[in-house]
C-alpha cells in the first residue's frame, strides 16, 4: 500500500491541504459539516420540497421531515461564506465529518480551507446503516479497516485528499450488525494509523456506554475516542459520570439548538445552550479535565445565518462569552477549544 507511512504521521495533524504542525490548529470546533447531504436515501431525486427562508425557518428548525433542501448544502461559495464568519470570531479550525451516505466533497473543502485560511480536517468511514450503500451489506471488517486506513494515508472518495480523523461512524439504537462490522473496522484503522476515533451513538441513553464496551473489548484507546451528541443523549448525572469513567472524549456539539421540539426525538428534552455548560461544568468538577470537545454540527440550511440560524460563528460570537460570565476560567476554555483538539488530531 502507497501512502504515508506512520512514521510520516506520527506527531503532526492532517488538514485537507496535508500535514501540519498541530500547534497551528489554535481554536477548533470538533464536528461540523460544511457541504453535505442528509436526505434519506430513500427520498432523493424525488421533489425536494420548500427552500428555507424567513417564513419557514421556525418550522425547518422543529421539523426534518418538510424539506429536503434544508437537508443539502452542496455550494462551496455558501460554505466559504459561512466559515469566514467562524475565521472573523475566532475559529481556526473545522473538523468536518461529511461520510460514506452523506455525499463528502473532499476538493469543495480544500477550495473552502484555501479560501478562508481555515484549517479544514477532513472525516472518513461510513455513516448510520440507511445511508450506507446496499453493497457494504457484503463487506468485511477488513474491508471496511483498510478503506479507512487507505483514506487517511492516501486519499479519500477517489481523491487524494486525506482524511486526519476516523469517523463520525454512524451507530443506532438498535445497534445494526453492518454498523458494527464498520466500527470494528474504524478500530483496526485507529491502531494502524494513530488517527482519532469520532463515534455518531444511537438515541438511547445506554447506547454510548454499549459502544464503549465494544471499543474497550477490541483494543481501542478510549482517551483517543470521542463520542459525539452528548446533548441529546445522555441526560442523568450516573450515565453521564459511568461514560466518563471510560476515558472517552465526550462532545458537547449540538451548541445553537435550543428547541425541546427537536425532530429526530421528541421524547428527549434537548438542553439549551445554558443547560450544555451546567452538564459540562459537572464533568470536569468531578476531574474530567482534557475530556470535553464541543461544536454545533451544522447540518441543516436552517442552522446557519444565511437562512437565519445561528452559524459556524456561535460558539466563539456567543457561547465564550456565557462561559465567562458562567465560571469558566481562561485554561478550561483553552482546554476545551484549543487542548484537547490538538491531542485528539495529532496522530499517535
Ligand atoms: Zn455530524
Amino acid at each position: 500500500m502507497g501512502g504515508l507511512t506512520r512514521a510520516e504521521m506520527r506527531g503532526r495533524a492532517q488538514t485537507v491541504r496535508g500535514l501540519v504542525d498541530p500547534a497551528a490548529l489554535g481554536s477548533t470546533l470538533m464536528h461540523e459539516h460544511l457541504i453535505w447531504n442528509l436526505t434519506p436515501p430513500s427520498q432523493r431525486g424525488g421533489d425536494p420540497g420548500p427552500e428555507p427562508g424567513l417564513e419557514n425557518h421556525w418550522g425547518m428548525m422543529t421539523s426534518t421531515a418538510g424539506s429536503p433542501a434544508n437537508l443539502t448544502q452542496r455550494s462551496v461559495d455558501v460554505a466559504i461564506e459561512a466559515v469566514r464568519e467562524a475565521v472573523e470570531a475566532g475559529c481556526s479550525t473545522i473538523v468536518e465529518l461529511t461520510i460514506g451516505g452523506i455525499d463528502p466533497d473532499p476538493e469543495g473543502l480544500v477550495r473552502v480551507s484555501e479560501a478562508t485560511g481555515c484549517h479544514i480536517v477532513m472525516g472518513c468511514g461510513h455513516y448510520v446503516e440507511e445511508y450506507q450503500d446496499p453493497r457494504n451489506h457484503e463487506r468485511s471488517v477488513d474491508s471496511f479497516a483498510a478503506e479507512m486506513v487507505a483514506q487517511v494515508r492516501e486519499g479519500a472518495w477517489g481523491t487524494s485528499v486525506r482524511a486526519g480523523i476516523i469517523g463520525e461512524i454512524g451507530c443506532q439504537n438498535p445497534w445494526t450488525p453492518l454498523e458494527r462490522r464498520v466500527l470494528q473496522g474504524a478500530l483496526i484503522a485507529q491502531q494502524e494509523t494513530g488517527a482519532a476515533l469520532t463515534i455518531h451513538p444511537g438515541r438511547r441513553q445506554d447506547q454510548p456506554q454499549e459502544v464503549m464496551d465494544f471499543v474497550r473489548a477490541r483494543g481501542g484507546d478510549p482517551s483517543r475516542t470521542i463520542m459525539c451528541h452528548i446533548d441529546r443523549t445522555v441526560f442523568d448525572d450516573d450515565a453521564l459520570f459511568r461514560l466518563a469513567d471510560t476515558g472517552v472524549v465526550l462532545e458537547w456539539d449540538l451548541f445553537g439548538q435550543e428547541s425541546c421540539l427537536y425532530p429526530l426525538n421528541p421524547d428527549v428534552d434537548m438542553p439549551n445552550d445554558a443547560g450544555r455548560l451546567r452538564a459540562i461544568r459537572k464533568v470536569l468538577d468531578r476531574g474530567h479535565r482534557g475530556q470535553v470537545v464541543i461544536a454545533h454540527d451544522i447540518c441543516h440550511r436552517a442552522h446557519m445565518t444565511r437562512w437565519g440560524g445561528w452559524g459556524y460563528g456561535h460558539i466563539h460570537k456567543r457561547v465564550l462569552p456565557l462561559m465567562r460570565r458562567r465560571g469558566f476560567s481562561e485554561d478550561e476554555i483553552e482546554e476545551i477549544l484549543v487542548r484537547t483538539p490538538r491531542r485528539l488530531l495529532t496522530f499517535a
